[in-house]
């Protein structure tokens, strides 16, 4: 299979071009290097319509297969390794390393997934037999962002497999083409219109949400878009989930060691370039330990390397598209329009590419927009407490709550924070513990329902009760 050019859509089948095309840029030398189908209407409608006709007999089959199917899509990763990872560092940025992370996560994600049955239970009442049992929805709208394109995917298309959906899944327009290629890869393993992808822009992603013949949207992306496509599914009372942005906060209380704990600190909150979801974006450290961590966590950043993707030995790339770029250094010149100091980086190299260098504000005011607003790219506040209750406070005080840390030598203490956290996700003395077992959501304005897990996989299905009572 070609990785670097061909890029075709994927409906009922077959692959499928498009008289109109966008071009692609790659982030770290704003150079526009491949194109994508830009899906019209009718494409959309003749996926919509495959995926129905492919439903009853997908529903069918016995989830042994549909099981199957998706091992064949971790294999198929895993065969095309090399080819996904060169695509996703051209499209999103990010090094090797964060590529195969990327590629090789979502093979295990597709293995794991793949053990899930769905629950039956059976209740025995006056002599009356109840079944609680989960049928698939239909055809389920994916739509996905560009911070890690083929494990969002892949966190969608599993689990409604499994669950007997088909799907219409729509990439990011900044990042489509690893996505189309996987199409492609699975073009002869699906059955015709199991899946179908179609790319284009925003528009199109509002044409899912909009669109009679889906059952349900699942959407990965901003507050903002989240709230855009609740309203506009609720027209057909589409099922909706929804897995938003966030302001995560971490907690480091004063008995850790910093040197020991500044590399999980470091990378769990500019890992991905800082494009992940719930990436440290608030660092709140005990005032007694606030200049250790401090010292270390930069120590630390000054042993990585921020460049293009696509050299060897460059571990972080640059920001993914120009509009979350503008968004990066607008926060970093208000920082220093209001006199904040930066303990690392803050200039902006001239030059070409969305490149910004890891950058660390030294206890910004609470109300800097630094710290309020999410900035999904490599600025991050330190910020000192010296009261648990005030932090906890501090950390709260945001609309959104989907993931947040604590960092503590007494985990029954750090247990106790994390439960008054109001967040979907907390992870003690570590970051990015994901499992396709634990559910995983967002609180507040950071989503509506749940992915992973038995919770996330019902969000792929209707509930149905049966209620037998024998003639007498
Ligand atoms: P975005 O909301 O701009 O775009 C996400 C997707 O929605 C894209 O495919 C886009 O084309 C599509 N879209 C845009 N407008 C639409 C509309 N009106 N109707 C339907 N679809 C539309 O988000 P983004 O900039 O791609 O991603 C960054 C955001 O995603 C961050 O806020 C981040 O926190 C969040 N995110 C959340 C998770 C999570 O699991 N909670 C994971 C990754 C990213």
């Amino acid at each position: 299979m070609k990785f670097d050019s061909d890029f075709a859509m994927l409906i009922n089948g077959q692959l499928v071009t498009s008289d109109k095309t966008m071009g692609v840029i790659n982030p770290a030398t704003e150079e526009v290097f491949a194109q994508m189908p830009d899906a019209s209407h009718e494409h959309l409608d003749k996926a919509v319509a495959a995926a129905n006709a492919a439903f009853p007999a997908w529903a069918a089959r016995p989830i042994a297969e549909r099981q199957e199917m998706v091992v064949a899509i971790a294999k198929c990763l895993e065969d095309n390794r090399d080819g996904f990872c060169r695509l996703l560092t051209l499209e999103q940025g990010k090094g090797r390393g964060g590529a195969e992370y990327e590629v090789d996560a979502s093979a295990g994600w597709c293995r794991g997934t793949a053990e899930f049955t769905l629950p039956v239970e059976i209740m025995e009442e006056d002599g009356r037999r109840t079944e609680i049992r989960h049928t698939p929805i239909g055809v389920v709208g994916a739509i996905t962002p560009w911070n890690v394109p083929i494990l969002m995917m892949v966190w969608k298309i599993a689990p409604a497999l499994v669950a007997g959906n088909t799907i219409v899944l729509k990439p990011s327009p900044y990042t489509p083409l690893a996505t189309l290629k996987l199409g492609e890869a699975l073009k002869d393993i699906l059955p015709a219109g199991v899946l179908n992808i179609v790319s284009g822009g925003n528009e199109l992603g509002q044409w899912i949400t909009n669109h009679p013949g889906i059952g349900k949207v699942s959407f990965t992306g901003s507050t903002v878009t989240g709230r855009k496509v609740m309203e506009s599914a609720s027209a057909t009372l589409k099922r909706v989930t929804l897995e938003l942005g966030g302001n995560d906060a971490a907690i480091v209380l004063p008995d850790v060691d910093p040197k020991a704990i500044v590399p999980a600190l470091f990378w769990g909150a500019f890992f991905n370039s800082a494009q992940v979801c719930v990436a440290i974006k608030r660092l709140y450290i005990h005032e007694d330990i606030y200049d250790a961590v401090a010292r270390e966590l930069v120590e630390y950043a000054k042993g990585v390397t921020v460049g293009d993707g696509a050299k060897q030995g460059v571990d972080l790339g640059p920001v993914q598209n120009k509009m979350q770029f503008e968004k990066v250094k607008s926060l970093i010149a208000d920082s220093h329009g209001k006199g904040h100091k930066f303990l690392l980086g803050g200039d902006i190299p001239d030059g070409k590419g969305y490149f910004i260098p890891i950058s660390i504000v030294d206890n910004p005011p609470e109300d800097s927009r630094v710290v309020v607003e999410e900035a999904f790219g490599p600025v991050v506040p330190l910020l000192k407490f010296n009261d648990l209750d005030d932090v906890i406070k501090r950390a709260n005080n945001t609309d959104t709550g989907l993931g947040g840390s604590v960092w503590s030598a007494d985990t029954d203490k750090a247990y106790e924070i994390a439960k008054k956290l109001e967040t979907g996700t907390v992870w003690i003395n570590e970051m990015f513990a994901f499992s396709h077992k634990a559910t995983f959501s967002g609180h507040k304005q950071s989503g509506v329902g749940v992915e992973h897990g038995i919770e996330g996989l019902l969000e792929f299905t209707n509930t149905q009760t049966i209620t037998v009572k024998a003639l007498a």
